[in-house]
């Protein structure tokens, strides 16, 4: 019977010669295919020989390295469910994640192990091993002692290959259960949607321990035999110094705001560059102008969650089910991809007309499994036809391109009525010496929430607060007018680039006390 290990599918994807170059990091080293199939065979056997139970969890709390993408390709070999955390989470954060995930092994780096260790054989791990992104630590000296050939284990599509913690803005973080079928139907869609090719190269600039970097660049790169120039984390120079010798770059929007921040960005810089990714957060349509003077090229935004890997994006190329449309459009993150059945219904659920806004719905071969131990959870994420309720709002315009608004919960509700959060924000950033803004909702006597504007200004103009929200007057209803204004340095964001909300209404509720 055919094996639906998804390693076995990436494998299949190495050019024929495994002597060439798959990854080169900013370090100066150089791994060919070879080394890839070969070391994470090496861990997979190490792995096995612990004879762990099925589908046991391996959480990872590591610094970047190939070492790590070696043991993610070992966990899908083996069978296991690989679980990768930020190596910036702390002891309580871990203690939340081993507790809950309950992993046979942890693997972490050499400086954590007494305090992930303690937390770990508490909740009952069995192994912790080190690694660091030096090529150390106990993990490789064990798997130093095992051999280099390695069969994957017989997988069904809907194995457990992952699980993936939620960032958790709102409420405790829940791990979104990604099978063997839902990354590999996902990585099928994206190879043939983005036109990946023989010759392309991509910057990976992106952690990975995120589905944006883990998930679509690995599977872009590992099942279209593609090299990567690999950056231990992103750092603009750096990455305009590889776009010589690369095709292909997938960044969060601040990638590209601080490319453009470099007077090198330009068209001869990126004359070989093929396609520019953007994802994670919404990226400024100013943002997404400015790229197209300055680089010749469209930047593509695509839009995916963890619980469902990517669920929309611009066209690379004619795309035949929206009347062969090709354009890429800023603001917009595009149309759903094939496979994926997108809806936008209303808070009853019932389905909305082309350009109203509502919740964003999804099905599809790409949505996970459910959350791993919260079925409370799963039956009110899924509605009882079996889509799953995004929690972002969005419209669908008529040609079929999909507009993100922002999060549901994020969703101000004012005197009654909707507010949402990215039209003002769009009328912030259209103001002039406006960066880029941030609305969230503060609780308010009278309308129960108004909105209070964050907002960074341009290098030397002289915003002031109360004459941004006079401003405002005229060019929006009454009603969606936010109260409040606070001229700030920087927005507050997570590793993926995305504002912190949650941060901005705790702040916004101290100010709004206040004013
Ligand atoms: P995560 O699970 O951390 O990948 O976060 C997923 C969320 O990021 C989505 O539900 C969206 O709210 C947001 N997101 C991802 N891509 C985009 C995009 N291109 N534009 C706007 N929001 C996005």
């Amino acid at each position: 019977m055919h094996n639906a290990n998804l390693y076995q599918a990436l494998r299949e994807g190495f050019p024929d010669d495994l002597q060439r170059i798959a990854v080169e990091t900013d370090q100066g080293l150089a791994y060919s295919w070879s080394d890839l199939e070969r070391g994470s065979a090496m861990m997979a056997n190490w792995i096995e020989s612990l004879t762990l139970p099925a589908s046991s969890r391996i959480a990872v709390q590591v610094e970047k390295s190939v070492e790590v993408l070696m043991l993610y390709l070992a966990t899908l070999r083996s069978g296991h469910v690989f679980l990768p955390l930020n190596p910036a989470y702390q002891a309580a954060e871990m203690a939340y994640f081993i507790g809950n995930a309950e992993p046979a092994l942890v693997v972490c780096s050499p400086e954590k192990f007494s305090s992930v260790s303690k937390i770990a054989f508490q909740s009952g791990t069995t192994y912790v091993v080190t690694l660091d992104d030096q090529r150390t630590g106990s993990l490789l000296q064990r798997a130093a002692h095992h051999s280099d050939l390695h069969t994957p284990v017989h997988r069904q599509p809907d194995d457990i290959a992952a699980i993936i913690y939620t960032s958790g803005t709102t409420g405790r973080s829940k791990g979104a259960m990604l099978s063997h079928g839902n990354l590999l139907s996902n990585a099928s869609v994206l190879n043939d949607y983005w036109g990946w090719q023989v010759g392309d190269v991509l910057i990976h600039a992106l952690p990975i321990f995120h589905v944006h970097g883990l998930f679509v660049a690995i599977h872009g790169a590992l099942l279209s035999g593609s090299p990567m120039c690999w950056h231990s984390r992103f750092d603009p120079a750096r990455v305009l110094a590889d776009m010589s010798r690369a095709t292909v770059l997938m960044g969060v929007p601040t990638f590209y705001t601080r490319l453009l921040a470099l007077p090198g960005l330009n068209k001869s810089a990126c004359a070989g560059m093929r396609l520019f990714i953007s994802g994670s957060a919404p990226m400024l349509v100013d943002t997404f102008v400015q790229w197209q003077e300055r680089t010749g090229h469209t930047v593509l935004e695509r839009y995916g969650m963890s619980e469902t890997v990517m669920l929309t994006s611009n066209p690379y190329r004619a795309d035949p089910r929206f009347g062969g449309a090709t354009e890429r459009i800023g603001g917009s993150v595009g149309f759903a991809l094939p496979s994926v059945d997108l809806r936008i219904v209303s808070a009853a659920g019932e389905p909305l007309p082309r350009g109203e806004v509502g919740s964003i719905q999804v099905k599809g071969p790409n949505v996970f499994a459910g959350y791993w131990r919260m079925p409370e959870k799963n039956a009110q994420e899924f509605t009882a036809d079996g889509y799953f309720i995004t929690g972002d709002m969005g419209t669908l315009d008529d040609k079929g391109y999909v507009r993100i608004v922002g999060r549901s919960k994020d969703l101000i509700i004012s005197g009654g009525l909707n507010v949402y959060p990215a039209e003002i924000e769009d009328v912030l950033n259209n103001l002039p010496g406006v960066a880029e803004s941030a609305v969230v909702g503060v609780p308010h006597a009278d309308f129960g929430e108004v909105g209070f504007a964050f907002v960074l200004a341009r290098p030397g103009s002289a915003l002031q607060a109360d004459h941004l929200l006079q401003s405002l007057k005229g060019r929006l209803a009454n009603f969606k007018l936010p109260k409040y204004c606070q001229l700030v340095p920087e927005l507050p964001r997570n590793a993926m680039g995305k504002v912190q909300k949650n941060v901005l209404r705790e702040i916004g509720k101290l100010g709004s006390d206040t004013n």
